[in-house]
């Protein structure tokens, strides 16, 4: 079914944004891929580009246009090129981290910090995760103590994407450890501040080019200027942007498992077997024909669900429900179309297998599905 959520300017973004994948990055995603991490560089170059803070005021140095298109944009052109490792920091700068900026700086860090963001020369992670807490976020145990003009924090964070090359991290800290939701608040931690330390690139199954770094602090000393939003509403405003970031995956996911399909489609076309192209067998195309049809339908609910952001009244169960739907979807057609790949489809050097690596993330960072569930649950009233 066509398409009707992007206009000319989406498709003139999209020409830019292939252009750039094919130049900067699909070249050295093998080489980045076997680094961990991708050149700070490359932050750079998409800056320059305009692949980097449209959301952010001209002033700043932005495009001053904060259409969700956009970003839904980029994150399917990065899915569909297979180098979601090498391009997911771009789609967490501008998905994830940019709103807290946008949304909960003051202006005088607007100045500070947004033109370095719209540019690519800074680079933003969030760091929520602990080593003993990932989905029951309010008991997290790192500690912000006021000590008059800063505060003190120590913890740790993990699975912490960008953790490596970032330079701002959006750290969840509790400023009252008496208090579960309510004592927790945001603060930058900046490269270079004495006690912040990152510990290993996590060596994960898939999205190898995507630096995901252990972080520690010891009495690392933040000045109460890199306060973001209010102390103790860190819940609060986590909550309020989750609905996003979870979208950006939902897009991201149905580009997979559509990304998916196309490539099991080309193999079972030119392979055969007893005589016949693999495509000719009824299971595959029943199994084909169920994820074009799954895909479909799943891509029309996640274009509403961002005509709903952009009207800004998507809500946090509409974004669960994406969130968990897509990435399951995507699963499910990573698989099947390996399946279908035969032994090639376990070979990485085909791509089938990597996207197989690389999707299995989607159904648990953001969010897990079951936690997506019992975020739908709560509103049915259960
Ligand atoms: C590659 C990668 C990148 C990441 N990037 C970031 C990042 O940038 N910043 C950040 O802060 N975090 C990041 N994360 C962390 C991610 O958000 C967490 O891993 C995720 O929220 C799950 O938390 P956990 O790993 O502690 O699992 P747990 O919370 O320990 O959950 C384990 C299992 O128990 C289930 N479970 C937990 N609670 C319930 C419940 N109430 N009901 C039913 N089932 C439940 C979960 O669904 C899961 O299946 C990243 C993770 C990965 C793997």
């Amino acid at each position: 079914m066509r398409r009707t959520l992007y206009e000319a300017d989406h498709d003139a973004f999209r020409e830019t944004v292939r252009r750039f994948v094919a130049k900067e990055i699909a070249p050295r995603h093998v080489e980045w891929e076997a680094a961990g991490i991708v050149p700070r560089e490359l932050y750079t170059a998409a800056g320059a580009q305009g692949l980097l803070g449209w959301a952010v005021p001209e002033e700043f140095g932005g495009g001053g246009q904060p259409d969700f298109r956009f970003n839904a944009v980029l994150g399917e052109e990065v899915v569909a090129a297979g180098v979601a490792g090498s391009g997911n920091g771009l789609c967490l700068q501008n998905d994830v981290c940019l709103p807290y900026f946008l949304d909960l700086a003051t202006p005088e860090q607007k100045a500070r910090w947004l033109p370095g963001i719209a540019s690519g020369e800074l680079i933003t992670a969030i760091a929520m995760t602990e080593p003993g807490v990932g989905s029951d976020l309010a008991s997290m145990t790192t500690t912000a103590r006021r000590e008059g003009n800063v505060y003190v924090v120590n913890g740790a964070k993990t699975f912490i994407t960008s953790g490596i090359n970032a330079d701002l991290v959006i750290t969840a800290v509790k400023t009252d450890p008496t208090q579960r939701h309510k004592g927790m608040s945001l603060l930058v931690i900046e490269r270079g501040m004495p006690g912040f330390e990152r510990g290993r690139n996590l060596d994960k199954l898939g999205q190898h080019a995507q630096d995901t770094a252990e972080l520690s602090f010891t009495d690392v000393r933040v000045p109460v200027e890199n306060l973001l939003g209010a102390e103790g509403r860190a819940f609060a405003h986590l909550v309020d942007r989750l609905p996003q970031e979870r979208l950006g995956i939902a897009v991201a996911g149905v580009a997979g498992a559509a990304a998916a399909l196309a490539m099991t489609l080309e193999h079972v076309t030119s392979r055969t077997a007893f005589g016949q192209p693999i495509g000719a067998f009824q299971n595959s195309r029943f199994t084909l024909a169920t994820l074009a049809t799954e895909v479909d339908i799943a891509q029309h609910y996640v274009d509403d669900c961002i005509r709903a952001l952009n009207a800004g009244d998507l809500t946090a169960v509409d974004a669960a429900k994406a969130k968990w739907w897509c990435t399951e979807l995507q699963g499910r057609a990573v698989d099947a179309g390996l399946q279908l790949h035969g032994g090639y489809g376990y070979m990485t050097e085909y791509p089938i297998a990597r996207a197989y690596a690389d999707a299995r993330v989607t159904r648990i960072y953001g969010g897990t599905t079951e936690i997506m569930k019992e975020v739908i649950g709560r509103d049915l009233g259960l």
